[in-house]
């Protein structure tokens, strides 16, 4: 029996994993795919407090070792079901069953699809979801960044690095980015920003090869791009977990600042939960709150 086991190794779940450990308890972080979440695809980070400039990858791997050095177990399994018991639960994954005296569940989020009809057929040939991951497949060569918030700003600053163009294509006449990044990119002389637009059409037939954009006004244009970086903001994906806490309409578990969600000994961090901001902050800042709350629950039993 663990005391704690944690859902997700992002930044929520690898910090909840340091607060369950330095409260002298046990815990298991059980992750699918690998450590780090969202902001390991970050190529800078510049508002952390306290680190004024690392990349998402060295970011997730110093909390990733913080987190093993502590002696928490780290299984690369994904939870499929819950049971849910008064004194204890139960995560089952396709290799095995573990029990628990706490639960917290810190799953994130992840990227949300055009839903564009050949979107999905052209990932890996030209659609990404990632540009510091794919970027430099396209060096020299004209894409596309679609999305007008941090994330897209930052792909297509990335990006500006790499290739001969980038267009950055945003649905509104606003960005939702920070100022000084905006600022930076209106600077970058090979991006170019198509405000009141959205992507209509992915065109191509193995790869893509370019892209139809129809603005507000009902008018649309063809853009020649080998490369479409798709960054409008992430989902949550907390299906396995319906019914076992309250979801809001939008798939997210409902819990405030505490963390709690309805089922006692169930606790949520991170993107999956509800709330406004969704920073690498605010997700560190839910690990520990989760993770200490979870401990006190345990000592009162
Ligand atoms: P986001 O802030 O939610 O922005 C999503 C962008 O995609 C918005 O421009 C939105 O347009 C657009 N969008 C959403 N659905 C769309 C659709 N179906 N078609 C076309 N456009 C669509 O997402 P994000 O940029 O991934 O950022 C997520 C969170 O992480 C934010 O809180 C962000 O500040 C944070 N973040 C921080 C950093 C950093 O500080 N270094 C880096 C990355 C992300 P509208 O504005 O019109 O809704």
């Amino acid at each position: 029996m663990y005391d704690v086991i944690i859902i997700g190794a992002g930044t929520a779940g690898l910090s909840a994993g340091i607060y369950v450990a330095r409260s002298g308890k046990t815990a298991l972080i059980l992750e699918k795919k690998a450590y780090g979440g969202q902001i390991i695809n970050t190529p800078k980070i510049e508002n952390y407090p306290g680190i004024k400039d690392i990349s998402g990858f060295e970011f997730a791997t110093h909390l990733y070792e913080q987190v093993t050095q502590l002696s928490v177990e780290v299984k690369f399994e994904e939870a499929i079901s819950i049971e849910n018991h008064d004194d204890y639960k139960i995560v089952n994954t396709p290799i095995s069953s573990y029990k628990c005296k706490s639960l917290i569940i810190a799953t994130g989020a992840k990227n949300r699809m055009l839903g564009l009809p050949n979107e999905s057929k052209f990932i890996g040939a030209g659609v990404s979801y990632c540009a510091t991951c794919d970027g430099a497949f396209f060096r020299n060569k004209e894409v596309a960044v679609a999305g007008g918030g941090n994330t897209a700003v930052e792909d297509a600053l990335f990006l500006s690095n790499y290739c001969s163009k980038v267009y950055i294509i945003l649905r509104r006449d606003v960005f939702r980015a920070d100022e000084r990044d905006i600022k930076v990119l209106k600077e970058k002389t090979n991006v170019e920003i198509i405000y009141n637009s959205n992507i209509t059409e992915i065109i191509g037939e193995d790869h893509v090869e370019g892209l139809k954009v129809t603005n507000t006004d009902g008018k649309t244009s063809f853009i020649k791009v080998q490369g479409l970086f798709i960054a409008i903001g992430h989902v949550p994906d907390n299906s396995v977990f319906k019914n076992l806490v309250n979801l809001d309409n939008n798939g997210y578990i409902i819990a405030g600042e505490d963390c709690q969600t309805n089922a006692s000994g169930i606790f949520t961090a991170g993107d999956c939960r509800t709330k406004n901001v969704r920073q690498l902050t605010t997700a560190a800042s839910d690990g520990a709150i989760s993770a200490l709350t979870a401990c006190e629950r345990i000592n009162k039993i």
